[in-house]
């Protein structure tokens, strides 16, 4: 817990200007539209965050629960804020990340959506002996991308990683062209092989000063 304190105020220090602008365009679309806004500083500010970071990684602001899939229309209706916000706020009360919601919902209603979000990403992760296996997670039924995807597991294996090489197995070529992306970014060593079955990619940290989960290392 402490170490994803410390990694979320690295991580708004480090990306602190562009938190500013998403917060500026996120205000103004809610009021345009009407919509609340997730009354967690700390939850909305993450957001911000991680939508700066893939904007940063992958060029586009997209959403920052999903990572870009190979279906290039997908994409574009997956670019915050996406198509699928009314639909998902009739559901659920706010969008699928919860950094919009419905002007009426109450504290109540934020709280068992933002329970609902992190009971979709807090799940046990299948990490053994140094190699993390992506596959097999549930799909969100709207964009039919896995929740939580191998960028998602990823981020939260390195929040309590210490080795300097962590091997991940995942089932598609674009999670592997994601990886390479984000290792890219981030200043990771970064190997992929293809087997019969799945892609399997190593991540190597040997280059961050103090561990995996330096967001920084390498910027
Ligand atoms: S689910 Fe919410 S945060 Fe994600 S893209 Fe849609 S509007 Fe943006």
């Amino acid at each position: 817990m402490l170490k994803m304190m410390i990694g979320f105020f690295k991580d708004f220090w480090k990306y602190k200007v562009q938190v500013k602008k998403q917060d500026a365009w996120i205000k103004k679309f809610a009021k345009q539209k009407n919509y609340a806004l997730n009354p967690s500083w700390m939850m909305s500010t993450n957001l911000e965050i991680w939508l700066s970071e893939l904007e940063a990684t992958f060029g586009k602001r997209y959403c920052p629960c999903f990572e870009p899939s190979a279906d290039a229309e997908l994409n574009k209706k997956m670019l915050c804020p996406c198509e699928f916000i009314e639909d998902e706020i009739k559901e659920y009360g706010t969008c699928h990340c919860a950094l919009f919601g419905s002007s009426n919902l109450d504290k109540a209603g934020w709280k068992a959506s933002s329970k609902r979000l992190m009971g979709e990403y807090q799940v046990p992760l299948n990490i053994k002996n140094g190699v993390l296996d992506t596959r097999g997670m549930p799909m969100d039924p709207r964009r039919n991308l896995p929740i939580p995807d191998a960028m998602h597991q990823l981020k939260a294996t390195l929040n309590s990683y210490t080795n300097k090489t962590l091997k991940m197995i995942v089932a598609t070529e674009q999670e592997v062209l994601n990886l390479e992306k984000i290792a890219s970014y981030r200043g990771y060593g970064f190997e992929k092989q293809a087997k019969e079955e799945y892609f399997e990619v190593t991540l190597n940290f040997d280059a961050c000063p103090t561990q995996g989960s330096d967001a920084s290392c390498g910027n």
